[in-house]
């Protein structure tokens, strides 16, 4: 689609410079500006980047650090469905993790409709999960089993609380998760969990909502930074991070191919080796066995549309988030500059 191919470029002095794929300039005529930026995809899978992105004016973009600059902080990757995170915000995680994150993996519905059968799906998608987790070396996956997109059905009170109870135990500093905002938004079980997450950033840290955690000694928490990715390739998102995942694209892709019940990746590699030896063909990319040939599948096609984000912003390959860090410490603020600016009483 025409849409598709115009490219944002932010020059040194911050002006944006808009140009069609072809190297034509917007059509927009001045005073007139474009609010949101069309993404450029491959077409070769439908989870991906988002059609839309509205950059913000601080864009940040967030590379390697060296050592391990997050050791004794905690990181909590939530998503609906054994997929989420594998393909939107696999690269985030092995980072945070490879920077000294503690991790854990938590699931909020059952996954019974990628499946051969309802059963099967559970079966297969709860084993995913835990070899995801074990991709991404995240310490631990936990499962909610709320039933697939049958989720704006539950009291999303209880999940919120479920949350809750994770936060505080777990101590988490650092959420990922998808955008409570994404918009043009088909699947419920991913708008239910967002929400209920961002409640709970916020009531984890609270003393008075479930007192009796506090009375049973578990304490409030409050998580402090929060990282927001988009669904798939509908509507608009916005954008205040790009994250350099070069280094960490083949753990994006060995999380992804761990979804063996559902996504694009699973073993569709090799399967679509099979599919083309059968008709007397082969694709050099894909290698000479099954393991290569999902592997190569993965990387080669479903990560191009992040290798293409990557390329607008000179990295190999790039996740888009949206990012809240920790709220300002007003109280702090008020003492410096009461510090500095008291003259005596008398
Ligand atoms: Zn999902």
């Amino acid at each position: 689609m025409e849409r598709r191919k115009s490219t944002v470029k932010t020059t040194g002095s911050g002006a944006t410079d808009i140009r069609s794929a072809d190297g034509r300039k917007s059509i927009h005529a001045a005073p007139r500006q474009p609010c949101a930026f069309s993404v450029r995809k491959s077409g070769f899978s439908p989870f991906s980047t988002p059609d839309y992105m509205m950059y913000t004016d601080d864009l940040f973009i967030e590379r390697n650090v060296p050592g391990k600059p997050h050791k004794g902080k905690v990181l909590a990757a939530i998503q609906p469905h054994s997929d989420d995170i594998p393909l939107y915000a696999g690269g985030l995680v092995a980072k945070l993790i490879d920077e000294g994150y503690t991790g854990y993996l938590i699931r909020v519905s059952n996954d019974e409709v990628a499946g051969e059968t309802l059963g099967h799906g559970v079966v297969q998608n709860e084993i995913d999960n835990n070899e995801i987790a074990k991709a991404l070396d995240l310490k631990k996956a936990f499962s909610f089993y709320y039933r697939n997109h049958r989720m704006d059905d539950i009291a999303e009170i209880e999940l919120r609380q479920r949350i809750i109870f994770l936060f505080r135990v777990l101590k988490v500093d650092t959420i990922v998760t998808m955008d409570p905002y994404d918009q043009y938004e088909m699947n419920p079980d991913h708008l239910v969990t967002s929400r209920a997450v961002e409640y709970a950033t916020w009531m984890a840290g609270g003393r008075a909502d479930y007192p009796e955690h506090i009375k049973a000694g578990i304490m409030p928490h409050s998580v402090n930074e929060k990282y927001y990715h988009s669904n798939s390739t509908r509507g608009l998102h916005w954008c205040n991070r790009i994250v350099d995942i070069s280094s960490y694209i083949d753990k994006k892709v060995e999380s992804n191919i761990a979804n063996q019940g559902k996504g694009p990746a699973g073993s569709h590699g090799s399967q679509f080796r099979k599919r083309l030896a059968n008709e007397n063909k082969k694709l050099p990319v894909l290698g000479d066995d099954d393991r290569t040939a999902d592997f190569q599948y993965v990387k080669e096609f479903l990560m191009k549309d992040w290798k293409i984000l990557g390329e607008e912003f000179g990295l190999e390959y790039a996740e888009q988030f949206f990012y809240i860090g920790s709220e300002t410490n007003y109280t702090q603020n008020f003492l410096d500059y009461a510090e500095k600016h008291s003259i005596p009483l008398h």
